[in-house]
């Protein structure tokens, strides 16, 4: 018995060390049995047969072949559109497909010419339209480490971004077909061009969401989730990293430890590396529009780069591996309908010193959520890389939290009638959105 006890000790030691370390925490997110089902159905051979017909298109840049019917980007995007219709009509129409058109101004090339756009994009509409998931990746290629403007050469870009590309048609495909009815929030499977040109596909898209005023829950981009070998012959396909700029006011760290969550709940045996940071040195991905227009928006990456083959002609379908696709892609599922399941995050908070506890506590208050059965606070150490407390503060939208607000960071999140739960909202997050101060200073 006593042998036991210590053995029991021994075991449980280590844990709390590596829940101070800030292994991942599955931060009191549901385990749902549909999502778990939809994630079986991405197959590395669904995905192969994607990134394959991707690659025979010869290029997919920007600037190439728009009317032959096999070669160039112009073939790309109507294959594209034909296979998120054919998933449509699969789920009984469930799916809107359409083109996202415009032009822009090739700023990077020196002759400055001006390109047309053409993202694809299939709308799987929730309860509410207004609110939207977008989950994307671009479908254009380039050589640009030899020359970013030839627009004729082979640029199979398997890796860059073909993977995405067939985990975004895929999820679109998979989802459509498990959950036809949508979910609470709109989901937007989006694919990109003219991201090697300097993100003009997404700024497109982040610009037209906005003017059609549609409020971007997230904004996700599958980004080179394909390779498992690095040049050096290092080999990782058991993580992979997620980056997201750790702005308290416009969410994206708290992006960040939502899917960090969810791959602890989800998919345990696979490591997410939350990376708190826009993107890779010097590099850029299509959540970045999103990020510059106030929404959280996350990359995923590969856990290893192989920089002898990116923007190359040797970005070749050989060297993915698509069983490590699909397991990006099953994070991806879980990611995105979690959040589309999920109500809204509380817009506004406030906060109040408490007199009556000398200070030690504080009065919070957050705006109340549609569709929110009740709600939570999460509270951290500032130097704590995720939650560590959960507070279930049932369905009024005010609580005295027994935590000294200036010593830690306190997210309100809400959750909905299934146990989905949403973003957090960092309570009194420099630069976020405030509730007039007086209401706030009402003790309980
Ligand atoms: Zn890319």
């Amino acid at each position: 018995m006593r042998m036991t006890l210590r053995v029991l000790l021994l075991l449980l030691v280590p844990a709390l060390v590596g829940a101070q370390r800030g292994r991942p925490s599955t931060l009191g997110l549901v385990r749902d049995g549909r999502i778990v089902e939809a994630m079986r159905d991405l197959s590395p051979a669904a995905l192969r047969r994607i990134d394959s017909t991707l690659v025979a298109f010869g290029t997919r840049h920007t600037m190439s072949d728009t009317v032959s019917p096999t070669r160039g980007v112009g073939a790309a995007r109507r294959w594209i559109h034909a296979e998120l219709t054919a998933a449509s009509a699969a789920c009984g129409g469930c799916l809107r497909v359409e083109y996202d058109t415009g032009r822009a101004v090739v700023g990077r090339s020196p002759d400055r010419p001006t390109v047309a756009l053409w993202n694809v994009v299939a709308w799987l509409p929730g309860r509410d339209t207004s609110r939207v998931v977008v989950m994307g990746a671009h479908y254009d290629s380039c050589i640009c480490s030899t020359n970013a403007m030839d627009a004729v050469s082979d640029a199979p870009g398997a890796d860059d971004d073909g993977s995405g590309t067939a985990a975004v048609m895929e999820l679109a495909r998979v989802m459509a077909r498990r959950f036809p009815g949508g979910f609470d929030a709109t989901i937007a499977f989006v694919l990109y061009t003219g991201e090697e040109q300097g993100l003009l596909g997404s700024t497109q898209f982040a610009e037209r969401l906005a003017r059609e005023g549609r409020r971007v829950v997230a904004a996700f981009t599958d980004d080179i989730i394909g390779n498992v070998v690095a040049d050096d012959g290092r080999r990782n396909d058991r993580s992979v990293r997620v980056f997201a700029i750790d702005s308290l006011a416009v969410g994206g760290g708290e992006l960040a430890r939502y899917v960090w969550a969810v791959g602890a709940r989800y998919q345990p045996r696979f490591e997410v590396l939350p990376v708190l940071r826009l993107d890779r040195l010097g590099r850029g991905g299509d959540h970045r529009p999103f990020v510059e227009r106030g929404i959280p928006g996350l990359r995923f990456s590969e856990r290893l780069e192989n920089y002898k083959r990116q923007h190359l002609p040797t970005d070749s379908l050989a060297d993915v591996d698509f069983a490590y696709v699909a397991d990006v892609a099953r994070l991806n599922l879980a990611s995105v309908a979690a959040l589309a399941a999920a109500p809204d995050r509380p817009a506004q908070t406030a906060y109040a010193r408490d007199r009556a506890s000398g200070g030690q506590a504080f009065q919070i208050r957050w705006s109340a959520v549609p569709g929110a059965s009740r709600y939570e606070l999460l509270v951290r150490r500032t130097t704590d890389p995720t939650y560590t407390r959960i507070v279930d503060t049932g369905t009024e939208t005010s609580y005295l939290l027994d935590e000294q607000l200036d010593d830690v960071w306190v997210g309100v999140r809400a959750v909905g009638a299934d146990g989905h739960r949403s973003l957090t909202t960092v309570v009194g997050a420099p630069g976020g959105a405030r509730l007039a101060p007086a209401a706030a200073t009402r003790p309980r």
